[in-house]
């Protein structure tokens, strides 16, 4: 599902170069779970924001579903971004002033959802994520699991093919966040493709397959648990690079 071939990016700081991410190369294969770590400033939120679209590597390639991504106009990765990938994010990222069932509704607004199909599946997200009975509450009047909730049921709504989540539990309490991750996981096994991003390792490893990065390069690759579904021959042990 995901390709990335050597990928670099650079910032300038004057006229030295930041080197960011170093010549990364990964794959993640559909119905994966794979978790990102690595310390802080290691790249890992830079690279999920290449994975999801949202920031354009220096050099290298990038297919998504088999489609490559380098030519592309803002518009096209845009909307790109909105038919393909649900995003969760560790400060929740809900608009304060609109109520949970009106910010799961965003997106759907966005890629052109009619208002009345909107509200159904608004609903019916929250629902699954045990958030039907607080569709009218703003972001301020719940708790932090409700709030990842709400982001979650708004990141599932348009049905992405992939979902991406840079430390959702990170400013979650630690059973708070165990349920977010068992909810996660959950999200997995019904056969979403999910990258995962977390400095803890006690997160990390529930995850299928755990990718380690420091300084923008991968530095171990490990697999866990077999995707749901792939035929056992093709699995592959875990790899330390
Ligand atoms: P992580 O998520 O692993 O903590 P990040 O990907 O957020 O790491 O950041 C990696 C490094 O890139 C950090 O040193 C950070 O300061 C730098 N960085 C991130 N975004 C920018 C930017 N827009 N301009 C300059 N440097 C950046
Ligand atoms: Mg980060």
């Amino acid at each position: 599902m995901i390709e990335l071939r050597n990928i670099c990016k650079e910032y300038a700081r004057g006229a030295e170069k930041l080197r960011i991410l170093d010549d990364l190369t990964l794959e993640v294969e559909r119905g994966d779970l794979v978790a990102i770590v690595g310390p802080s400033g290691s790249g890992k939120s830079t690279l999920m924001n290449t994975i999801g679209l949202l920031d354009v590597p220096t050099s290298g390639t990038y297919k998504l579903d088999g489609v490559s991504t380098e030519k592309m106009s803002d518009n096209q990765l845009a909307e790109l971004r909105n038919k393909k990938i649900g995003f969760i994010f560790q400060q929740f990222n809900l608009l304060p002033r609109l109520t949970a069932i009106e910010n799961v509704e965003l997106p759907m607004i966005y890629s052109g959802v009619p208002a009345k199909k909107r509200r159904e599946l608004a609903l019916q997200m929250l629902e699954l994520l045990g958030m039907g009975q607080r569709g009218h509450h703003k972001p301020s009047e719940l708790s932090g699991g409700q709030q990842q909730r709400v982001a979650i049921a708004r990141a599932l709504a348009m049905s992405p093919a992939l979902l991406l989540a840079d430390e959702p539990t990170g400013a979650l309490d630690s059973k708070t966040g165990i349920e977010v991750l068992e909810l996660i996981k959950k999200l997995n096994e019904q056969g979403n493709t999910i990258v995962l991003i977390t400095h803890d390792l006690h997160i990390a490893e529930n995850a299928r397959r755990v990718v380690s990065i420091r300084d923008g390069r991968i530095v171990s690759d490990v697999r866990n648990a077999p995707i749901p579904g792939a035929p056992a021959a093709e699995l592959k042990a875990g790899v330390t690079v």
